[in-house]
């Protein structure tokens, strides 16, 4: 079917107390996998790009983001679920304004450089021209620590504050709020503290759905909890490409590739083809998720 709006999703979610998932995909197959498992488990689901590692400057090959755009939409439009296409985390509007015109429907602008009124008239900007084409915003206050694995520590970040995430929400106008309650980006080991009574008082100010990053990081109950208190999406990007990853170092490491048919190992698509068993690690992923935000079998209620 054609787009939905992410925030009509969210508002649907939390009516009817769970979450819908974003899971952040990189290339054809991730994204697919995504909506293998949502069909899988006949649930609503976020699909889209990191607008930072798309656009980012240490990139060697220079990426368009109109590809992903329409690859999204194609996608959405041959499955009979549900489904939101959202350009993630962009740290140029430039970027943002190109992914609109390429299919996203929502899309989120992402930087602590900015003071707050600075950021508060750039969501501005974003919600007008988003809104004018049929899309949506989402945006952060507060700052998700980052978890760097190869050095093991986490960056200090700086939790949301109720007061004045609600004043930019009225202010900017954005349609979904991301926030800061103990959530930690990139984070895999160890599990994030979650501060469940920010999540309440959030909840109680904040006229917008919540948004809940870093959903890696978070133990299954911990989740749960979040979603039972509001939080209507949750993000999930670190482990689906760590599920890649180890999917790709089992194959190579069980099997002489140099003495086999590279076409049976990519690209024909069967039982041995090692990108569709990565493909599968990643749906598999992502459906355990679904089941844990609970939104399996809700993709027809909507
Ligand atoms: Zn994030």
């Amino acid at each position: 079917m054609a787009l939905v709006s992410m925030t009509g999703l969210m508002n649907h979610a939390l009516q009817n107390g769970y979450a819908v998932g974003y899971f952040e995909a990189w290339n054809m197959e991730s994204i697919l996998a995504v909506v293998d498992a949502a069909e899988r488990t006949n649930s609503p689901v976020i699909i889209g790009f990191g607008g930072q590692f798309i656009g980012s400057k240490k990139r060697t090959v220079r990426e368009n983001i109109e590809h992903y755009g329409y690859l999204g939409k194609a996608i959405a439009k041959n499955t009979k679920l549900p489904v939101a296409l959202l350009l993630n985390e962009a740290h140029t509007v430039d970027l943002l304004i190109k992914g609109l015109h390429s299919g996203f429907n929502a899309i989120m602008y992402e930087s602590h450089d900015l003071s707050i009124e600075e950021f508060t008239s750039l969501n501005k900007y974003l919600v007008k021209t988003a809104h004018y084409l049929g899309a949506v915003v989402e945006a952060e206050i507060g700052q998700l620590p980052d978890s760097d694995i190869s050095s093991n520590t986490i960056s200090k970040g700086e939790k949301t504050d109720p007061d004045l995430a609600a004043k930019f929400v009225e202010e900017s106008g954005v349609d979904a709020l991301a926030v800061s309650v103990g959530n930690v980006h990139l984070l895999e080991s160890g599990h994030a503290e979650i501060d469940f009574d920010l999540i309440r008082c959030l909840r109680k100010k904040v006229k917008v759905p919540l948004v809940l990053h870093g959903g890696t990081g978070i133990s299954e109950d911990d989740l749960r909890q979040a979603v039972s208190l509001g939080m209507c999406k949750v993000n999930v990007g670190t482990i689906l490409k760590r599920a890649y990853l180890k999917s790709i170092q089992n194959y190579l490491g069980n099997h002489d590739v140099d003495h086999m048919d590279p076409h049976n190992v990519i690209g024909r698509g069967g039982s041995m083809d090692m990108l569709c068993g990565a493909r599968e690690a990643i749906a598999e992923e992502v459906v355990r998720f679904i089941k844990i935000i609970g939104s399996e079998n809700k993709a027809h209620l909507i």
